[in-house]
């Protein structure tokens, strides 16, 4: 156990507050839909790992791709230098991304892509010399952690001691059944009194604000008007990205694309962190010219990292197999029905499917951050399941590989705490 001493004694973690905390799990291993902890427990993966590990971990098609790319090229600078895994990723992704998508930039995680679109959106308006600088975002929309992506998120519970360094931000709400007409209105409102960049938004489905859903019409109408606004739509599929929804992008759902997309987590299959940001071409052509100064100058030292490339390449051909094309529709189905059963239970409330997500909100009051999510998590784990809860909502995101037993499982423990809590 001389990892969780080590661990105490000099890791900081992410989303902790060390002080009242609880001592976190050491997995020696994992393998599927199944975490192996040191101590001989056993864990399934109810959230892929937090949306990474699509078909679930240590998956042979895509370890033996990166094992024989770290044997050919392992890193080269990207500034000058360009390589085959990148051109082939480039190739293998336009095909399933929305037809519009024409160019790809390369970053490291979720938040520095969103980070770069941004950016790239304030500098298509600064080469056209013009001045915009409000971004729009949902409320309750999450993004990623760094200055750009903080500002765009609306979950800022946490965002105190930074919010007078962010950038202005209008919010609007998700387009629900009858709530469009008021929010093209409170668009046409916050046009006419701000110099608006860029929409940042989470298509479909937001997930860290609890895998809240909203509809693709209101969507439509919502982008459209950007459009008519030359306001720069960045659809950030960081977590929807990769089947989550049923499709390859919730873009490909959308009547009306987006010109930037931010794609990562599943990307690589949780392999290697790494991440893309998308564009359309009149995108990028806003950047040539004579001027050296109207390139983007935004670069990350590990952009295009072969092995990181080979992990997403193999991803992406694993993702369009009808294995898991089948298993997609599986789990869709298991849900569906499960979903179905929980829908005679007044304790789950606001139940929802969508591809491999099915979420649902515990009907017993609390605050987003109260002790009720830790007391859930802690009964799932107890039961040998990792669901992580946010706020009084439960969800279920399985890797690909997880079987129909496995999904009895993570079903049962639901099942369970309806009963205990
Ligand atoms: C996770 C997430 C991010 C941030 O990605 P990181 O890799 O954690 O920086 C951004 N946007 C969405 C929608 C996410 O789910």
């Amino acid at each position: 156990m001389t990892t969780l001493i080590t661990d105490q004694k000099h890791i900081w973690h992410p989303l902790t507050q060390h002080k009242t905390s609880s001592a976190p799990v050491a997995i020696a291993r994992a393998k599927g839909a199944v975490l192996y902890g040191e101590d001989g427990k056993e864990y399934l993966d109810g959230i892929a790992s937090w949306y990474t590990s699509l078909f679930g971990h240590c998956h042979p098609f895509i370890t033996e791709r990166v094992t024989a790319q770290m044997q050919q090229l392992d890193q080269i600078m990207f500034t000058g230098f360009t390589h085959k895994p990148a051109t082939d990723l480039a190739e293998s992704l336009f095909k399933i991304l929305p037809s519009n998508q024409a160019k790809m930039f390369f970053n490291d995680n979720g938040s520095t892509a969103v980070e770069a679109g941004i950016k790239m959106a304030l500098q298509y308006h600064h080469n056209k010399g013009k001045k915009r600088n409000v971004l729009i975002a949902f409320e309750d929309g999450f993004h990623g952690d760094t200055f750009g992506a903080m500002s765009a998120s609306g979950l800022s519970v946490y965002n105190g001691p930074f919010n007078e360094f962010l950038i202005k931000v209008e919010r609007i709400a998700t387009p629900q059944e009858d709530t469009i007409d008021d929010i093209l209105k409170r668009l046409e409102e916050i046009v006419l009194h701000n110099d608006c960049a860029a929409f940042v938004f989470e298509p479909l489905v937001q997930g860290a604000a609890g895998m809240k859903m909203h509809e693709v019409a209101g969507l439509n109408k919502i982008l459209a008007f950007c459009k008519q606004h030359d306001i720069i739509t960045i659809a950030d599929e960081v977590m929807t990205g990769f089947g989550k929804t049923g499709t390859h992008f919730a873009s490909l759902q959308l009547d009306v694309y987006p010109d930037i997309m931010c794609l990562s987590k599943a990307l690589t299959a949780g392999l290697l962190p790494m991440s893309l940001t998308t564009c359309s071409q009149h995108i990028f052509d806003n950047f040539l010219s004579d001027e050296i100064a109207k390139g983007f100058f935004h670069a990350h030292t590990y952009s295009g990292n072969p092995l990181a490339c080979a992990a997403a390449i193999a991803s992406i051909e694993l993702l369009q197999s009808e294995e898991m094309q089948d298993n997609l529709r599986r789990i869709t189905e298991r849900h569906t029905t499960f979903a179905k059963a929980l829908s005679k239970n007044s304790k789950a409330q606001n139940i929802r499917v969508k591809g491999m997500i099915l979420a649902f909100e515990l009907s017993t009051k609390m605050e987003r951050y109260g002790n009720l999510r830790y007391e859930l998590y802690q009964f799932f784990m107890d039961r040998d399941v990792c669901l992580r809860p946010l706020g009084n909502t439960i969800y279920v995101l399985p890797p690909l590989v997880t079987t129909n037993e496995q999904l009895a499982k993570i079903y049962g423990v639901i099942e369970e705490a309806l009963e205990a809590f």
